[in-house]
C-alpha cells in the first residue's frame, strides 16, 4: 500500500478547520473496524477522523508505505511497472484508490475575475480570518458550498451563495438521521448495475448537509434566515461583471420535488417493512423560499465582493497513470471497480458498485467484491 503523504492524507491536508463529517459516527466503519465511542449520532472532527483512520491502519495491520509518491503506472512484463519516489517496482495487479477528489474542479470562469478579487477553493481554505474582509461570493451550494457560507456568514461577512443544481435533504427525517434512512431503506446499497442513470448518478452534486450538535438542517432556507444572498447559476464574466443564469425558482422547486420523492420512498419503506413504529410521524418541509427580487449581475470591480471561494466540486488526478483507461473528461473507464485494462482495478470512485461507494462507510461491500474479482484473476493460469 503506497501513500505519498501520510495516513488519511487528505483528512490531515485537505479540508478546512472547522470540517466534521457529514456522516454520523455510528456510520463510520471500515472492514472489522467501527467507532466504538460515546456519540454514535455524533460526527467526527477531522482530528478524530485522522485517529479513526490511523487506528484502522496499525489494527489492520496493512502493510502501508507512507511517504512514496507514485509517478508512474504503465503495463510491462504481464503486469504493471511502477515508478515511485522511492524507485520502480513490478506488481501483477494494481488498485487504484488515489482518491475521487485529488483536486479542486474550479470552471474556467476563474480567469475571468479581476485581480482585485481574491479567489479560493476548498483545497486552501482553512478559515473565515484568512480572506480579505468585505463580501464573500461562495460558488456552488452543495455540501461544501453550504457549509463555507455559513461560516462566512457567521463570521460577520456579506456572502452571496451562487446556486446551481443541488440536493436539499433535511439532517434529521422522523427523528433518524436522514443517512440512518439511506442505509436502512437500501437507497445507499442500490447497484450501479441497477441504476437507470448511472452517468447521472456517478455526477449528483453531493447533500446539503452538515454535521454540528444540534444536528441542524442546512438548505437554503437556513442559510437565507442567516442572511446569505441567493443568486443563480454563475453563467459568465462580461466587463468585470458577474452573471448569473434567472430560474431559482425552478431549480428550487426541481431540489424540493426531489426530496420529498426521497422522502416518500423512506415512507413507503418504513410500512412495508414494518418499521413505522420505530420511527416518528412522516414529516414534509417547507419549500425553498425564492427571494423576491434576485440579482443577475454583481460588479466584480465595486469592492463589493473582496473573495470568491470556489466549492464547484473536486476531481481525480491520474496524471500518473501511463495507462490508456482514462475519458476525455478525467474520468477512469471501469466497471463496477474492474478497470479497462487487465490486472487493473479502482476502488473509492462515485457510486463505483453502490451509490454509498464514496462514503468511508460504503468501501467494505466495494472491497470484496473488487479483491474477490482480483483473486479470480490471480488464479487464472498462466
Ligand atoms: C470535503 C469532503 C468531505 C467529505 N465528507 C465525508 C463524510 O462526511 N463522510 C464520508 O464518509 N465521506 C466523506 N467524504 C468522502 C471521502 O473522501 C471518502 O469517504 C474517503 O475519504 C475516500 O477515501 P479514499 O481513500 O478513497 O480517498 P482519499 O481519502 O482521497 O485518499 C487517497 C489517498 O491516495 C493518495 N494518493 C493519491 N495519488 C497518489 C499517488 N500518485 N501516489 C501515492 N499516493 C497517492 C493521497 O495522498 C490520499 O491519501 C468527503 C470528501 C470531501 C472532499
Amino acid at each position: 500500500m503506497l501513500e505519498r503523504g501520510e495516513v488519511a492524507n487528505s483528512w490531515r491536508r485537505e479540508r478546512w478547520d472547522s470540517l466534521r463529517l457529514l456522516t454520523p459516527n455510528w456510520q463510520s466503519r471500515l472492514p472489522g473496524f467501527r467507532y466504538e465511542g460515546l456519540e454514535p449520532d455524533g460526527y467526527m472532527t477531522m482530528g478524530e477522523v485522522t485517529e479513526f483512520i490511523e487506528r484502522f491502519a496499525k489494527v489492520s495491520g496493512v502493510p502501508v508505505r507512507t511517504g512514496v509518491n507514485v509517478t508512474s503506472v504503465r503495463q510491462a512484463g504481464g503486469g504493471y511497472r511502477l515508478a515511485t519516489s522511492s524507485g520502480e517496482m513490478h506488481a501483477q495487479t494494481v488498485v487504484i484508490a488515489s482518491g475521487a477528489c485529488n483536486q479542486p474542479a474550479v470552471p474556467a470562469l476563474r480567469d475571468s475575475v479581476p485581480p482585485s478579487v481574491g479567489q479560493f477553493t476548498s483545497f486552501g481554505y482553512r478559515h473565515p480570518g484568512q480572506l480579505p474582509d468585505g463580501g464573500v461570493l461562495v460558488v456552488g451550494a452543495s455540501a461544501t458550498g453550504v457549509q463555507l457560507a455559513a461560516e462566512l456568514r457567521q463570521s460577520g461577512r456579506p456572502v452571496t451563495l451562487s446556486v446551481g443544481e443541488h440536493v436539499r435533504l433535511p439532517r434529521t427525517y422522523r427523528g433518524r438521521d436522514v443517512l440512518w434512512w439511506m442505509d436502512a431503506s437500501g437507497v445507499w446499497d442500490q447497484r450501479y448495475d441497477e441504476l437507470e442513470d448511472l452517468t447521472r448518478a456517478r455526477r449528483l452534486p453531493s447533500p446539503q448537509l452538515v454535521g454540528t450538535a444540534e444536528r441542524a438542517t442546512l438548505d437554503l432556507n437556513a442559510l437565507t434566515s442567516m442572511g446569505v444572498e441567493l443568486v443563480g447559476r454563475w453563467a459568465a464574466v462580461r466587463d468585470g461583471r458577474a452573471l448569473f443564469s434567472g430560474g431559482l425558482r425552478n431549480m428550487f422547486s426541481l431540489a424540493d420535488l426531489k426530496m420529498v420523492r426521497l422522502l416518500d420512498t423512506f415512507d413507503e419503506w418504513a410500512r412495508t417493512s414494518g418499521r413505522d413504529a420505530e420511527v416518528g410521524p412522516p414529516e414534509r418541509f417547507p419549500p425553498t423560499r425564492v427571494p423576491e427580487s434576485t440579482r443577475l449581475q454583481l460588479d466584480l470591480q465595486s469592492g463589493e465582493i473582496r473573495a470568491i471561494v470556489w466549492a464547484t466540486g473536486f476531481r481525480p488526478d491520474y496524471g500518473w497513470l501511463d495507462v490508456p483507461v482514462v475519458d476525455a473528461k478525467g474520468q477512469l473507464r471501469h466497471e463496477g471497480g474492474v478497470v479497462d485494462s487487465p490486472g487493473l482495478y479502482a476502488l473509492g470512485l462515485p457510486v463505483l458498485r453502490r451509490r454509498k461507494s464514496t462514503f468511508i462507510y460504503g468501501i467494505e461491500d466495494d472491497a470484496r467484491e473488487v479483491t474477490d474479482h482480483l483473486a479470480r484473476y490471480l488464479a487464472l493460469p498462466g
